[in-house]
């Protein structure tokens, strides 16, 4: 069996060091970072959008597409065989990675935005009587969430008759349990709620939330897309029906993701995808479908993608979640600290200390200039909405500028951003 996860090579006596991390370990694995821009070194803070990849799974992507690559399930010739090794092998990779139990099935999509259309879409698909989504239901997401985690539900509560509630933030963007009961009807069918909003970096309490949901008999859908590569508690030890994730948001590639949950419940669902791969017997009137998680991955999936996505899990793990969260929460308090004491700088939801990410916004200044700026300079930073533009219509703001941090930055680059802020905003006003 080819092994797909190259060694790690970090020493020991730095993986032992609790502080300060091994930075020039973690960095090396990430050669995109050694680049100039516009005669700066690269300090890359857009992780919350996209996360580099490490050698490691470039790595296994290269050795997959150079020694393995064929289909997958449908052939019995050699490498077909090893290619759907590979592919169930990093499943049962990212199933151990989230703490999925034997209750558990682990579907590949595209990434998170898939996935919940795969939800939201596949618990009205089945038509009417067997959907799980009906006239006069209600669905519950919040005013936290990624826009694809609320026009989705936006969809099916148009298709199947489902009102669609948000539970509304208070005035600091946080979520508060009373406001979830009060919203709870016997006829609630579905929570949907991310573990970390990407605009703000705000962490609501999902875990009471989802089992106050799941109580109340609705299915729960978690948007993990900027948690899963950090301290989260195992799928099992959760009230979680549904979980969604992407891989380039986990030093990952892109293109791939995936939909975990209860079998139960993804066995409710009808699929996205009809065609090949995902059916059991076909005549030209009907089609049986395939078992899970078969069911839900109609047509050819990413196979390098998933090799390569199983790779950034064991990556992570072997460097440690912990170490990695110490180390951004620690990047994010520097970076709050510093652009709170510029003049006119407003950090949005600052009591969000286990963020990954810092957004602002700046009197009189228009976050795209700064963004330009801060480009000149070497950092990437993301500006604008951050696809939850209800989120920043609740706050009553326009767009933000968002820094967002992976384990590779460093407490330098934070210093340079606080001051290619500063320097911004002198030359703007
Ligand atoms: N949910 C959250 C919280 C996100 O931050 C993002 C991407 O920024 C998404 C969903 C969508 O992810 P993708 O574009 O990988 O489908």
């Amino acid at each position: 069996m080819p092994n797909h996860q190259p060694p790690l090579t970090l020493p020991e006596a730095d993986r032992a060091a609790a502080a300060p991390p091994p930075l020039a370990a973690w960095r090396a694995q990430f050669p995109v970072l050694s680049q100039q821009i516009h005669g700066h070194a690269l300090a890359y803070l857009d992780n919350a959008a996209t996360t580099h990849m490490p050698l490691a799974v470039m790595e296994a992507m290269r050795r997959f597409e150079t020694h393995e690559r064929a289909n997958i399930h449908r052939g019995v010739h050699t490498l077909s065989q090893r290619a759907t090794d590979a592919f169930e092998q990093a499943r049962a990779t990212l199933k151990r990675f989230i703490g999925a139990d034997a209750g558990h099935e682990l579907v590949f999509t595209s990434g998170t935005t898939e996935s919940l259309n795969l939800v939201a879409q596949g618990l009205w698909g089945a038509g009417p009587g067997q959907a799980w989504l009906r006239p006069g239901d209600r669905i519950i997401s919040t005013g936290l969430e990624h826009h694809a985690n609320l026009v989705p539900w936006q969809h099916a509560a148009r298709m199947s008759g489902a009102e669609l509630v948000v539970l509304r933030p208070d005035a600091q963007g946080r979520l508060q349990q009373d406001a979830l009961a009060a919203l709870l009807t016997p006829r609630t069918r579905v929570l949907a709620i991310t573990a970390s909003a990407n605009a703000t970096g705000e962490r609501p309490p999902y875990e009471a939330m989802l089992a106050m949901a799941r109580q109340a008999g609705a299915l729960t859908v978690l948007d993990a897309a900027q948690a899963v590569g950090h301290g989260m508690p195992a799928l099992s030890a959760l009230a979680c029906d549904f979980m969604a994730f992407s891989g380039h948001k986990m030093y990952g590639p892109m293109g791939i993701g995936v939909l975990a949950g209860r079998r139960d419940a993804l066995e409710r669902l009808h699929p996205l995808r009809l065609g090949g791969d995902m059916v059991e017997d076909v005549s030209y009137e009907r089609a049986i479908y395939a078992a899970l998680p078969a069911r839900l991955e109609g047509g050819t999936p990413n196979v390098a993608g998933a090799v390569g996505l199983a790779a950034a899990a064991t990556f992570i793990d072997r460097i440690g979640r912990a170490a990695i969260d110490g180390h951004l929460h620690a990047l994010r308090a520097q970076a709050v600290a510093g652009l709170s004491a510029l003049p006119g700088v407003t950090v949005l939801a600052p009591h969000a200390t286990q963020a990954a990410l810092v957004s602002f916004v700046a009197d009189q200044v228009h976050p795209h200039d700064i963004g330009t700026l801060l480009d000149e300079r070497g950092i990437a930073v993301r500006t604008g909405h951050h696809c939850a533009q209800p989120l920043h219509d609740h706050f009553g703001l326009g767009p933000t500028t968002r820094a967002s941090f992976a384990l590779y930055n460093s407490a330098e680059e934070v210093e340079r951003l606080i001051a290619a802020v500063a320097r911004a905003l002198e030359m703007l006003r």
